[in-house]
């Protein structure tokens, strides 16, 4: 048993935890009630590709490590959902690259940004940014452009898990290598992507850390980084995940 009340021999397992925690979130004032439909959806997708990492999301994640291992100023940016479903694997991740993380939401409110940094800080994050919100996205609206300066603002390298297409895009007009976990491949997020991960977030925040570890244990040079980063092809890995929905294989 872990934190509700199913055996992790129940086939529905991990779908179920996950909606447990997104319930939780939303009783803590972690997660919004969008957040509740944007899972819904989520869920549908990954039902689609067999609840499992496919071949390039594997191969995403590894160049999304590479990215950040060659990164100046990587920053992770989390929204409800992904402080309610993998806030460990947050921190974990942020310390496997050295990387800051800042809260950063589409409804913001102070309230919901206090409640989500103090989880993560619950969850051992020493420093959370986003509260100061010094910083501007350019081209959207004030409220949803709100960052800080020295976080996304400043960041050479964002992960954004679950991002809105807009933002997404604005993001990418910034110069900055965007890093975008969502299920599904043809979300305007995805599509914006320099790095589509086509899969859970539960799943593929903590195989970004892993590759991160195992490029770094390996002795990964800068050379060696950048020829990761160069073989990738984000409008293939987008196909290949269309072709896996659609069709149930790999091939
Ligand atoms: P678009 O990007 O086309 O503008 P949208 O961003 O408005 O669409 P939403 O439903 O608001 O669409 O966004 C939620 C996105 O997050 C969906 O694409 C959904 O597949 C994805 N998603 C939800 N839960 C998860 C999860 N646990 N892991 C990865 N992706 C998820
Ligand atoms: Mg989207």
């Amino acid at each position: 048993m872990s934190d509700i009340e199913i055996p992790e021999s129940h086939p529905r397992y991990q779908s179920l935890l996950t909606r447990h925690r997104i319930e939780e979130g939303v009783e803590k004032g972690i997660t919004s009630r969008q957040g509740l439909i944007a899972q819904g959806r989520g869920e549908a997708f990954d039902y689609l590709l067999g609840e499992r990492t496919i071949p390039s999301a594997d191969e995403a994640a590894r160049a999304a490590a590479a990215h950040l291992l060659l990164a100046d100023r990587p920053v992770i940016s989390v929204n409800g959902n992904v402080a309610a479903l993998c806030p460990g694997e947050i921190v974990d991740l942020a310390a496997a690259v050295d990387a800051d993380i800042e809260v950063n939401l589409f409804n913001r409110t102070d309230e919901r940004m206090r409640a989500i940094a103090d989880h993560l800080r619950d969850h051992g994050a020493d420093e959370v940014k986003g509260l100061t919100a010094d910083g501007r996205i350019p081209g959207i609206d004030h409220e949803r452009a709100k960052v800080d300066a020295d976080g996304i603002g400043s960041a050479d390298v964002v992960v954004v898990p679950l991002e809105d297409g807009d933002r997404a895009e604005a993001l990418g007009a910034m110069d900055k290598v965007e890093i975008v976990v969502d299920l599904n491949p043809m979300s305007r997020s995805a599509r914006v992507a320099t790095v589509p991960i086509v899969d859970n977030i539960m799943r593929a925040v903590p195989n970004i850390a892993a590759h991160a570890r195992d490029l770094r244990d390996a002795g990964a040079t800068r050379e060696e980084l950048e020829a990761i980063v160069a073989e990738f092809d984000a409008a293939e890995a987008l196909e290949a995940a269309e072709r896996a929905i659609r069709s149930g294989s790999d091939e």
